[in-house]
C-alpha cells in the first residue's frame, strides 16, 4: 500500500486541504480572511497595517507532521519559541534554538560560540522565502524545518501567532496487528517495533511504564512527551 498523501485543515474556512496545495489555498483564503479584517475596521479608528509572516513548520524527518503560522513581524523569536514547544513540543523544559542563515539563536545562549538570543524581531531576521530550522533538545532532539512562505501587510488583530492550518493526525497501525496505535514504547520506537494498539501495549514486554499516548507532532514517542 502506498503511503496517503497527508491533508489538513485550514482554519480560516475550516476545508481539508493537502499538504501540497495547502501554501496555494492559504495565500487565497488569507487575501478574504485579510480584506474581511480591513471592512471590519473601517467602523473603528484608523489603525496602521502591520507586517506579516505566513510561515509552514515541518517536523525535519516526520514531513507528515506540518502547521501554517501567521506572525506579526514584531514578535520576537522567543513568541515563535514558546508556540512551537506549546503545541508540539515541550516535555521536560529542554534547550532549543533557531539556526537561521548561519546564525544560531538559542534559549540559553553561549557567547564564546557566537550564540544569539532569542529576543531578536522577526521583522529583524526573516524576509521572503528564507528557510530555517529549529532544535528541541539535544539530546533526543527534534528538527523543524520552517519557511517564510510570503510577506504580507495587513491590520492585525488579537494574537501576534495565529494557527492558519494543521496536519490532521496521521492514522499509524499498530507493529503487531492492523489495528490503529494508541501507544508508542519509547525503548522500541527505534527499532520500528514501538507502535501499539490498546491490545497489544497491555501485552507488551517492555512495561507500561515504557509506553507514551500517540499523539498529533512530530515528538510523538520521544523522551517523556505525551502532548
Ligand atoms: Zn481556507
Ligand atoms: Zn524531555
Ligand atoms: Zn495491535
Ligand atoms: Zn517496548
Amino acid at each position: 500500500m502506498g503511503k496517503k498523501q497527508s491533508k489538513g485543515k485550514c482554519f480560516l474556512c475550516n476545508s481539508i486541504v493537502a499538504k501540497a496545495g495547502m501554501p496555494k489555498h492559504l495565500q487565497s483564503c488569507l487575501q478574504k480572511n485579510v480584506i474581511s479584517e480591513k471592512i471590519l475596521d473601517d467602523n473603528r479608528k484608523p489603525q496602521k497595517e502591520k507586517k506579516f509572516f505566513h510561515i509552514l513548520v515541518e517536523g525535519y524527518n516526520y514531513p507528515e507532521y506540518w502547521m501554517h503560522l501567521k506572525i506579526s513581524d514584531d514578535a520576537r523569536l522567543k513568541d515563535l519559541d514558546d508556540f512551537l514547544r506549546g503545541i508540539w513540543l515541550e516535555c521536560c523544559g529542554h534547550l532549543s534554538a533557531f539556526k537561521i542563515q548561519g546564525t544560531s539563536y538559542s534559549s540559553s545562549p553561549i557567547t564564546e560560540y557566537d550564540e544569539k538570543s532569542m529576543s531578536r524581531k522577526l521583522g529583524d531576521i526573516l524576509g521572503q522565502g528564507i528557510k530555517f530550522s529549529h532544535e528541541y533538545d539535544f539530546g533526543t532532539t527534534t528538527q523543524l524545518a520552517l519557511k517564510v512562505v510570503s510577506e504580507r501587510e495587513a491590520i492585525i488583530i488579537g494574537k501576534t501567532i495565529h494557527l492558519l492550518a494543521r496536519n490532521e493526525p496521521p492514522s499509524i497501525t499498530c507493529n503487531n496487528c492492523k489495528n490503529i496505535a494508541t501507544h508508542v514504547c519509547v525503548q522500541c520506537n527505534y527499532s520500528e517495533k514501538g507502535w501499539l494498539c490498546d491490545k497489544c501495549s497491555h501485552e507488551h514486554d517492555c512495561g507500561e511504564d515504557m509506553l507514551l499516548p500517540v499523539v498529533n507532532s512530530p515528538r510523538v514517542g520521544m523522551c517523556g512527551y505525551a502532548g
